[in-house]
C-alpha cells in the first residue's frame, strides 16, 4: 500500500508516517518550502519516507505529487492548526485549512478518482455545541475562523463522496496531544512550564481561559485509526474521542501536582489571552468508531499529562 500524507512535518503526520512505514506501507509526504527546517527531523524519524515538495496553496504541485507518489490513500493532515492565530490570519487559515482540502480532492478527481481520501476533521466544528456529548450527527456551530475552515473541508469531503463517488472519509478528531504538540497549544504550554518551574528556570505561567473544557486524547491512538477508516468498504465519517472532558484548571492542577507543585502558586489567568469567542466545552462520543472499526483509545487524560510532563 502507498500513502501520501499532507502535513508530514506536524505531530499527526509524523506519527502516521512512522506507523504506516512500520506496517510496510510506502509513505510519501508533501513538504512545503525548499529549506523546511523540519525536513531532517521527519526524515530521521522515518528513513524510508519520500518527501515531495508541494504546497496546499498550489493546485498543480498537489497534482504532480499524486502523479509521482501514485498513492492508494491520501491522508490530508496539512492545515494551520492553531485556533488562536485564526483570528489574526483568517484568510490564510481558510486558504490552507479549508481550500487546501478542496485542492487535494480536485487533484484526486483529475489524476485518479480511485485514490482514497481521509480528511482530518475537527471537534472545533462543533464549537458552541448543540448537544453533549458530540457524535457524527451533532449539528456543527464553529466558533473561530479555524472551525469554519475545517467545516468547509469536512463538507467538501462529504460532497466529493456524494458527487463523484470518491472514497472520501472524515475523522472528526477531538484534541489529541503528545510531546510533539507545539507549545502554542495549552497542553504543551502547561507541561513544558511545569518542567521549567520545577527546575527553577521559570516562576509563573500566564494562561487565558481556565474554565474551558476539552476531551484530550493521545495523538498516536488517533493516527492508528486513520488507516482503518481508509480501509472500510464504504467511506464514512467517524468521531474519535476519549469520552472524558477536563478543564484547563484541572489540567494545571494535575500537571503541577506531578512535580509536587501547587498550580495556584504559579498560574495566572490573563484576560488578554482570552479568545474573541471560545469553545466552552467539547466532549466526544466515539461509539461509532468503537462499533464499526473496533477502535479504542489506549491512553487517557492522566497518562497523557504524565507522559507529556515526563518528556518535557
Ligand atoms: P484548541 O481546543 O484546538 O483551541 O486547543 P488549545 O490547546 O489551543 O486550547 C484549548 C483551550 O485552552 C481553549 O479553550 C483555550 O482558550 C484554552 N486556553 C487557556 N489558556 C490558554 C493558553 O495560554 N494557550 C492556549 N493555546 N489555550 C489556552
Amino acid at each position: 500500500m502507498r500513502a501520501l500524507i499532507t502535513g508530514i512535518t506536524g505531530q499527526d503526520g509524523s506519527y502516521l508516517a512512522e506507523q504506516l512505514a512500520a506496517d510496510g506501507w510506502s509513505v510519501f509526504g508533501l513538504i512545503r518550502g525548499q529549506h523546511n527546517p523540519k525536513r531532517a527531523w521527519v526524515q530521521s524519524l522515518v528513513p524510508s519516507l519520500v518527501l515531495i515538495e508541494g504546497d496546499l496553496l498550489d493546485q498543480s504541485s498537489i497534482q504532480r505529487a499524486l502523479v509521482a507518489a501514485e498513492p492508494d490513500v491520501v491522508f490530508n493532515l496539512g492545515a494551520l492548526t492553531f485556533v488562536g492565530m485564526s483570528w489574526d490570519q483568517p484568510t490564510l487559515m481558510t486558504e490552507v485549512t479549508g481550500l487546501g482540502a478542496l485542492r487535494v480532492l480536485e487533484a484526486i478527481r483529475a489524476v485518479s478518482p480511485r485514490i482514497r481520501f481521509v480528511q482530518a476533521s475537527s471537534s472545533e466544528q462543533f464549537g458552541a455545541a448543540r448537544e453533549t456529548p458530540q457524535c457524527e450527527t451533532t449539528p456543527f456551530w464553529p466558533r473561530s475562523p479555524y472551525g469554519v475552515a475545517k467545516l468547509f473541508a469536512h463538507h467538501v469531503t462529504v460532497n466529493y463522496r456524494e458527487s463523484y463517488g470518491i472514497h472520501a472519509s472524515a475523522a472528526i478528531m477531538f484534541n489529541h496531544e503528545s510531546p510533539r504538540r507545539g507549545e502554542e497549544f495549552v497542553t504543551r504550554k502547561i507541561t513544558t512550564a511545569v518542567a521549567r518551574i520545577a527546575a527553577g528556570a521559570q516562576e509563573s505561567l500566564v494562561l487565558g481561559n481556565l474554565a474551558a473544557k476539552r476531551d484530550w486524547g493521545w495523538a498516536p491512538d488517533y493516527m492508528r485509526c486513520l488507516p482503518l477508516i481508509a480501509g472500510q468498504d464504504e467511506p464514512d465519517d467517524f468521531v474519535l474521542a476519549t469520552g472524558e472532558a477536563h478543564s484547563v484548571a484541572e489540567l494545571c492542577e494535575f500537571a503541577f501536582g506531578i512535580a509536587g507543585l501547587d498550580w495556584r502558586d504559579h498560574v495566572v489567568s490573563d484576560t488578554s489571552l482570552f479568545r474573541p469567542a471560545d469553545v466552552p466545552e467539547l466532549l466526544g462520543d466515539a461509539r461509532k468508531a468503537r462499533a464499526v472499526l473496533g477502535w479504542e483509545p489506549t491512553l487517557r487524560f492522566d497518562d497523557i499529562v504524565r507522559e507529556m510532563v515526563r518528556a518535557a
